[in-house]
């Protein structure tokens, strides 16, 4: 397909062109700079698919590489009607076909994983998803465990720290495994590993080898489930300015003090990674801690210390994106040892990089929690679609409703191809831009994908009752954490693009 390559270099051309601005003009050019970025996400996106379809060639796989193709095409250059027509056509004839099932082009391992995923998720998880979003319930502790006894909150742990990776780390294992959890349910089972590995990661990283051998282990055999508090009431996207701060005391111990919001299991969790503020120094007085608490199940909880220091969490109600709970948190005197600093002394203002190492992973894990999502919602607007009678015949043989079909298809291969693509760049010790543009093209699609879905049933989709309606709230909040899609585009891969 020469016309991929030709709008590959058209779009570089425009790169070249933007980075001719001065970078302070750049900066405060954000709509320009958001259109580049998405017009990379675009491209990339259909490179990863055509790729895909390269490697196991197959008619209607070719078909949703090209339809990835015209999304890119229309994005960067515009269509006329007579493109917009043909690429309906090709939508069209996706959407008739059924789609694709999602482990197409995996190799043997890849399938044997996604298989047994799969396999719990639809017996353990599915099930229940509806209810524990509907009435707000606890994750269930066999849900837990289930992840656990998969192996699965160690496949970022090295087996020398009791985890299942080997020399070479696999990150496309970790893709695939979230995509299936999340294809079940986002809140319920999907993101049980997310916070894992931002935290494994910032240890893996920065900190020592006793805080490693400590912590490690139980992690990955889900006997310590983690939480990770960053943001605070004041400050989310802009880390550098947090506030919650760590005082030292004589006795080398720290004593932590302010409030840290949005912080996802913290009732249930045993480790809290919490960032606090060691000096006052913007982004380089910042430091990563690792306290060891109870776990609550429930939506409030307080832990008082011995010598008087508590900590109290709240659940914040939510739209979804529910299990878990996401709480606001109080930290007043809240007394932890001289080594819950990450890395120790040597790790003393260094949580800014270690945060961010970790999101890194997170974000990727994002794209999958994203795809599992999309795949959920086109299932199951095949499947009503397929049932529902309007007018006499089947919803799905009406061809604005294939269409619709096709490019739930097209969105959520290119989103996974995409998301393959960087976890392979991860594993060869790169792709920290592809993550992102991973994380962001994933994002918006499955709020696109589960709004379509959601509109091909009807009334019945607006229903509490329907899975998608469920879908449709969870999607919303990917865009939001792990990197609001504003940051990735204006402070991560625009910058990143431009050489800034
Ligand atoms: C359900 C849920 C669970 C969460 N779980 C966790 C967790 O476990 N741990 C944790 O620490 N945090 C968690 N968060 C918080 C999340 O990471 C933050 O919400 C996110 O970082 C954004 O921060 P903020 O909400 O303060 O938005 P702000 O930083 O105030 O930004 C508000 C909006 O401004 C816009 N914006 C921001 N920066 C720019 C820019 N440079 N250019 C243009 N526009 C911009 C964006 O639209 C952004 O959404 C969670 C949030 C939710 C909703």
């Amino acid at each position: 397909m020469s016309g991929l390559e030709d709008l590959e270099s058209r779009l570089e051309e425009l790169t070249s062109d933007l980075r001719e601005t001065s970078a302070a003009a750049l900066l405060d050019d954000q709509i320009r700079v958001d259109g580049l970025v998405w017009a990379h996400a675009y491209v990339q996106a259909a490179r990863a698919t055509r790729a895909w379809a390269d490697r196991t060639p197959g008619a209607l796989r070719s078909s949703i590489a090209v339809a990835a193709f015209d999304d890119a095409r229309a994005y960067v250059l515009g269509d006329d009607l007579a493109a917009r027509a043909a690429a309906a056509d090709r939508l069209t004839e996706i959407g008739r076909a059924g789609g694709i099932e999602p482990g197409a082009g995996d190799d043997d391992s890849q399938r044997m994983l996604r298989a047994t995923v799969r396999g719990f998720a639809e017996r353990e998880v599915r099930p229940i998803a509806q209810a524990i979003h509907r009435e707000d319930r606890d994750v269930p502790e066999a849900v837990i465990a289930g992840v656990a006894g998969l192996g699965l909150f160690g496949v970022s742990i090295p087996e020398a720290y009791g985890g299942s990776q080997q020399s070479a780390p696999d990150t496309t294992a970790m893709f695939i495994a979230t995509e299936e959890l999340s294809r079940a349910s986002l809140g319920t089972a999907g993101s049980l590993m997310t916070r894992p590995e931002i935290l494994v990661r910032a240890l893996l990283r920065g900190g020592t080898e006793e805080q490693r051998r400590r912590w490690l282990p139980r992690i990955a055999d889900g006997s310590l489930l983690v939480a990770v508090a960053v943001t605070e009431p004041d400050h989310g996207s802009d880390v550098a300015s947090l506030r919650c701060r760590a005082i030292p005391m004589p006795d080398g111990a720290w004593a932590i003090d302010g409030t840290k919001m949005w912080c996802t299991f913290a009732g249930r969790a045993e480790l809290l990674m919490v960032v606090c503020r060691t000096a006052d120094a913007g982004h380089r007085g910042l430091s990563v801690f690792v306290l060891e608490k109870p776990a609550f199940p429930g939506r409030t909880f307080e832990h008082v210390q011995p010598g008087g220091g508590t900590l109290r969490g709240r659940a914040i109600p939510t739209i979804g994106y529910r299990g878990m709970h996401t709480f606001e948190l109080a930290f007043e005197r809240y007394v932890v040892p001289s080594d819950a600093l990450v890395g120790g002394e040597a790790g003393r203002d260094r949580g800014f990089y270690l945060t961010m190492d970790g999101f890194a992973l997170g974000r990727l894990q994002t794209a999958a929690r994203a795809v599992g999502l999309m795949q959920a919602a086109t299932d199951a607007a095949m499947a009503y679609a397929g049932q529902r009678l309007i007018f006499g015949r089947a919803e799905r043989d009406l061809r604005l409703v294939q269409a619709k079909l096709g490019a739930m298809v097209v969105h959520t291969v290119a989103a996974r191809q995409l998301g393959y693509a960087a976890a392979r760049l991860v594993d060869g010790g790169g792709g920290q831009v592809e993550i992102s543009l991973a994380k962001l093209y994933a994002s918006r699609m499955a709020e696109h994908v589960a709004r379509e879905a959601m509109q091909l049933h009807g009334a019945m989709g607006y229903g509490e009752e329907s899975e998608i309606s469920r879908l449709f709230v969870d999607a919303r909040v990917l865009a939001i954490f792990e990197g609001a899609e504003e940051v990735l585009s204006q402070r991560v891969i625009g910058r990143a693009l431009l050489g800034l």
